[in-house]
């Protein structure tokens, strides 16, 4: 006889062969994915195709000396645009905003770059947008959207739009 963490658990939810069109892109951190959820609920989408790894968007983007990590992931996600017929993206930053909680920043910012603030990780994360959007240009009509989800100082997370 099974104990019953042996036992099989089956999901309310049946499976769904219909495929989501919109990938996105977060760092894999786990304080942020609820809020992710809560933000992409808010524009009315419950289901996506996730990228998460650390750095989120930034890992796409050439602001750090992995040139080959670099180089794997941009391939892993023009696979999923391409395979998963993506029209739309959302690539999510993170960190704190201006007098949020320092540790609220990205582990993976702090890893390509050590000793860099936190004022300065937003700052390189928008020097990447620009090279994201380029990189992101190469699907026709793909609909991109770029935030950070920043942590205040009240604990709060607010999602700023990185697009100009
Ligand atoms: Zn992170």
């Amino acid at each position: 006889m099974p104990t019953s963490t042996d036992a099989p658990y089956v999901c309310r939810n049946v499976w769904s062969d219909v495929r989501p069109r919109i990938l996105v892109v977060d760092c894999s951190d786990g304080r942020l994915q609820e809020n992710v959820d809560e933000f992409l609920n808010s524009r009315g989408i419950q289901h996506y195709d996730r990228l998460f790894i650390p750095g989120g968007p930034g890992a796409l983007a050439s602001s750090g000396f992995e040139l080959l990590r670099l180089d794997q992931i941009r391939r892993e996600s023009k696979f999923l645009v391409e395979a998963h017929k993506i029209e739309e993206v959302f690539l999510i930053f993170h960190g704190a905003a201006d007098g949020g909680p320092a540790h609220a920043c990205c582990a993976d910012s702090k890893r390509k770059l050590p000793g860099i603030s936190s004022d300065e990780i937003n700052s390189t994360q928008k020097e990447d947008v620009a090279e994201l959007l380029r990189l992101f240009a190469w699907p026709i009509n793909l609909n991109l959207h770029v935030y950070r989800a920043e942590v205040g100082a009240d604990n709060r997370v607010r999602f700023i739009s990185l697009q100009s």
